[in-house]
């Protein structure tokens, strides 16, 4: 399960909307608790380094994921998990997620972007053994 305060929720929707008709993607912060519930405490916006297809495909520039890591560790928060949007697609992962989702026990977050409003979002843990048996499971997301 994914915990985040209703700002956090807020803010990665609100995110989607404002790159419309592009992706956005972002990074979770926070911490696991002992019974492996995610809990946010802090977001991060990521530039999308995609820009021959934006629309539909996403990535976090390598460097800015270990400088969001390093700040992150120093405030005592740990990366669990990332979010970014489906402009005019359902928010539901796509083989290309799947495949370039690397960090296991962490979140995936998809809100889809309709006509410029976000609409559902939903969220999946990265599963499995090793990269050969991974998958993106449902999970819940508690917004409170
Ligand atoms: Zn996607």
């Amino acid at each position: 399960m994914l915990k985040l305060s209703q700002q956090h929720y807020d803010a990665l929707r609100h995110h989607g909307e404002e790159t419309y008709p592009h992706e956005c993607c972002g990074i979770l912060l926070g911490r696991v608790d002992d019974d492996g519930t995610r809990i946010v405490t802090s977001t991060a916006r990521a530039g999308n380094t995609r820009t021959d297809s934006a629309h539909n495909r996403y990535n976090i520039d390598p460097r800015e994921l270990v400088r969001v890591q390093r700040e992150g560790r120093a405030r005592g928060e740990d990366i669990i998990g990332f979010y970014h949007s489906h402009p005019d697609h359902p928010a539901h992962w796509s083989s290309t997620d799947l495949a370039e989702a690397h960090w296991f026990g962490c979140s995936y977050v998809i809100t889809s972007v309709e006509k410029g409003k976000a609409a559902l979002t939903n969220s999946f843990e990265l599963t499995g053994a090793d990269e050969n048996d991974k998958r993106l499971a449902d999970e819940k997301i508690d917004v409170a």
